[in-house]
């Protein structure tokens, strides 16, 4: 495959912008090489600059679960433009929207929109914080809520319960107040909350991880972090960006049948345009300004552009149940397919999948943790990546990421890939 005019772009791209991207898991500094330039996606595939068509199991990092340039989420997009793009005042697809969401997601009663996933998380701790009168939160390493710097902690040496901030820029003032606890592991968490009694006032988590692969939560896990939380009166925020409106129209508190106090939003619910909710019930999200004391804002929020094409994206998924389901089926296929291949070749490896979410880690021992998903061979994952890319397969340029699979992927996709898998395999360790 040639990546010609993609280097050329990134040249000039680092000229101007910060390692030549917006973003870092784009620069594919982990994996090596020249990022790869989008030009079009349409369906299944992305088509690059240089013309190369790949198969896509990023989409967008996971708003794209129809596939890209899906119709009715582009011809809505289209439609609101020609009435103008932004007014600062209250439109009514903004509540058209916010009833729909609120109907999908078990357990809430309103929802504000902003404008990423990480101003979702980081409003949704604000408010925990202020609902609570208390100022400690619990963070499991491994765990992404976006880049505010509550957020930017790193286990600290020894000691279990404090945090060091792991960006500069982040002061050891913030740092203080984000425990860092072990994914899976209850008695962690349990033994955090006691060394900070009446101090925490909630535990966020993904409630199945996607941003160290894909880790599912151990049986029993939620329903004990749920039991901790009300014992010691912590709020637990699901942050849903990634598994809302993917695992179950209702998100993981559907699939796993638990209540979370404040749950956020981004990606999906966003149909592709910049877009993060967080929602509770009326007695904590009545906590926000303009009516309660929690202040939270944006110029750009419930902007009609964004509404338009989450609410086309919702709709979609309302209307048609099935598509849960279908992906599911399909992420499965794949994941048996992947497993064959590698296992065929001797290649050491564990493959973690949730509904549509899956990762593949280059190692024999069960992912459970963010230890245990580092300790796997990057040599290999670099090998596989740009093996699979050379064949034509669009997989996340990160050992901890998860590949989100879209309804657009045909079996016939499917079956292309796990044959690029086999090859590629050959390659391997
Ligand atoms: C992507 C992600 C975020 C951050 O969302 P942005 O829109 O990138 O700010 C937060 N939490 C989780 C679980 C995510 O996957």
């Amino acid at each position: 495959m040639i990546y010609q005019r993609s280097s050329a772009l990134f040249v000039e791209a680092q000229k101007v912008i910060p390692g030549g991207v917006n973003s870092p898991v784009r620069a594919f500094k982990s994996v090596g090489g020249t990022p790869i330039y989008a030009k079009k996606a349409e369906g299944a595939y992305i088509y690059d600059e240089d013309g190369n068509k790949l198969v896509d199991y990023i989409n967008s990092w996971g708003p794209m679960i129809l596939g890209h340039a899906h119709k009715p989420v582009v011809d809505a997009v289209i439609d609101k433009t020609k009435s103008g793009t932004s007014f600062g005042m209250p439109t009514e697809i903004e509540t058209d929207i916010a009833k729909l969401a609120v109907s999908m997601v078990p357990n809430v009663d309103k929802i504000r929109f902003v404008n990423s996933g990480t101003e979702a998380c980081m409003s949704a701790v604000r408010l925990a914080r202020g609902f609570t009168g208390k100022d400690k939160i619990i963070k499991f390493a491994g765990c992404y809520h976006g880049h505010s710097d509550s957020f930017l902690i790193q286990a600290g040496s020894g000691a279990i319960t404090f945090g060091e901030p792991n960006s500069p820029g982040v002061t050891e003032g913030t740092a203080k107040d984000t425990l860092l606890a072990t994914y899976n592991d209850l008695d962690n968490v349990a033994k955090t909350i006691a060394a900070n009694q009446g101090e925490i006032a909630c535990i966020i988590l993904e409630p199945v991880a996607g941003n160290m692969g894909c880790i599912p939560p151990a049986d029993g896990f939620l329903e004990g972090l749920r039991k901790l939380c009300d014992d010691n009166d912590i709020l637990l925020i699901f942050d849903e960006v990634m598994t809302g409106f993917r695992l179950a129209p209702g998100g993981a508190q559907e699939l796993f049948g638990i209540d979370a106090d404040i749950v956020t939003f981004g990606k999906v619910i966003g149909g592709g345009l910049p877009v993060g909710a967080f929602a509770a019930r009326t007695e904590i999200m009545d906590y926000l300004a303009p009516i309660g004391p929690v202040y939270q804002a944006g110029t750009l929020s419930g902007n009609p552009l964004a509404m338009a094409a989450g609410l086309a994206m919702l709709k979609e998924l309302d209307a048609n149940r099935n598509i849960f389901n279908s992906i599911n089926e399909k992420t499965a296929y794949l994941h048996k397919g992947l497993a064959e291949a590698l296992t065929s070749e001797n290649v050491e490896h564990t493959i973690n999948r949730l509904g549509s979410m899956i990762s593949i880690h280059f190692s024999e021992t069960p992912v459970t943790n963010f230890d245990s998903a580092a300790a796997a061979s990057n040599g290999n994952f670099k090998k596989f990546f740009h093996g699979m890319l050379n064949e034509g397969i669009y997989i996340a340029p990160s050992a901890f990421e998860t590949w989100f699979i879209s309804d657009a992927l045909t079996y016939e996709d499917l079956d292309f890939t796990i044959e690029a898998c086999r090859k590629v395999a050959k390659s391997l360790l």
